[in-house]
């Protein structure tokens, strides 16, 4: 950027920045007015909460929940939504992970003040990720997670009676979603994907008011405002299926930065033939209550592969321990038997020694007896 450009949006201040959505040159001040104020939008135009709601903001850790609660904290005063909000983060048992990401979460629920709820996968299912990883193995673990992740943070927010789940979700998640079941022809998947409002009539309704705000947006608006984050991407992510659309989509948003808002709009206006949709069939899990379209829901059926996993790891393990206790009961008989054998061998020999002293004492004694007649 050549010195003293001026500001886009403002046409006073030194324009210090490139903002990502559009490229226009712009300063400090503007720049976070501009992400600000698109996370307002969002909020109001798609009264995406009012006045009373209870928020449980998900919060990870991380550098887009950590920015989304800084906005949201800054937003609530300033426009003052009168919303209740709260932290809620899940605890998956990622080990040297998610224990540093927790920290930093500790630390923004002290400077922003907001009550910290955290449910561990561990406490409501029995298995940590780590777990889970060593049982089924880390090719699906984000699958695995995200299923588990799911229903913990629907606990976690129905613990403190929450009336909408706050998600960190950017508009360059919205667009590799988009990418994601365009590439698997997933037509009802493409467009529940694009929704703003996820409210299933169970639980309380899942918000992204980051939707338009662009993941580059969210790396510079943390940065410059100094926000205490965790910046250490998750070690089962190599795993993720998204890496290809993410890919793609980088490489597309160096020559067209627009292509992210682009693909968000193009889902926004498509057109679905109701009689492609696959009814969403809702029903409740018949073992933890949980909303299913089928009789066990995603976390039960997870929850038995894993314990059957585990049973026959442990068979493994007692067969193991039972081959173990066999071999050496083996060995010592074998130990016992040689020294039978060779307890009786040098019997043997003593008996030999004893019969062959005795004949050749009976020889002796022959021969004395002749002698002496
Ligand atoms: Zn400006
Ligand atoms: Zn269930």
């Amino acid at each position: 950027m050549s010195k003293k450009m001026l500001c886009s949006k403002c046409k006073t201040e030194t324009a210090t920045l490139i903002l990502p959505r559009d490229q226009s040159k712009v300063c400090r001040e503007c720049f976070f007015h501009i992400v600000e104020d698109s996370v307002h939008r969002a909020i109001v135009d798609h009264k995406l909460f009012t006045s009373g709601d209870i928020l449980a903001v998900g919060a990870s850790g991380g550098k887009d929940s950590t920015t989304l609660i800084h906005i949201l904290h800054v937003l609530n005063e300033k426009y003052e939504y009168g919303a209740d909000l709260h932290m809620v983060s899940i605890d998956e048992g990622i080990k040297g992970y998610r224990d540093e990401s927790l920290d930093a979460v500790r630390r923004n629920q002290k400077k922003y003040g907001w009550p910290l709820t955290i449910v561990s996968f561990k406490d409501m299912f029995g298995y940590s990720l780590d777990t889970i990883v060593k049982l089924l193995g880390p090719k699906r673990a984000c699958t695995h997670c995200g299923i588990f992740r799911r229903q913990a943070l629907e606990v976690g927010a129905k613990k403190i009676s929450a009336t909408k789940i706050v998600l960190g979700h950017n508009a360059n998640d919205y667009a590799e979603t988009t990418l994601l079941n365009l590439i698997r022809g997933d037509l009802s998947r493409l467009k529940r994907g694009s929704t703003i409002i996820t409210d299933s009539g169970y639980g309380p309704a899942r918000i992204k008011p980051f939707k338009y705000v662009y993941q580059e947006e969210i790396v510079k608006y943390a940065f410059l405002k100094k926000l205490d984050y965790h910046s250490v991407e998750c070690p089962y992510a190599v795993n993720a299926q998204r890496g290809l659309p993410r890919v793609y989509l980088n490489q597309l948003d160096r020559v067209a930065s627009w292509s992210v808002l682009g693909f968000i709009k193009s889902n926004e206006q498509l057109q679905i033939n109701e009689k492609k949709k696959k009814k969403l069939i809702a029903n409740k899990c018949i073992k933890c209550g949980f909303l299913t379209s089928q009789k066990l829901c995603q976390g039960c059926v997870l929850r038995q592969k894993l314990d059957d996993s585990f049973s026959q790891l442990t068979i493994k393990l007692e067969e193991v321990e039972m081959e173990e206790v066999e071999e050496y009961v083996d060995e010592k008989e074998k130990e016992n038997n040689f020294k039978k054998e060779r307890i009786y061998e040098k019997e043997k020999v003593k008996v030999k020694i004893n019969e062959k002293v005795k004949e050749i004492q009976k020889e002796k004694e022959k021969e004395f007896e002749k002698e002496k007649n």
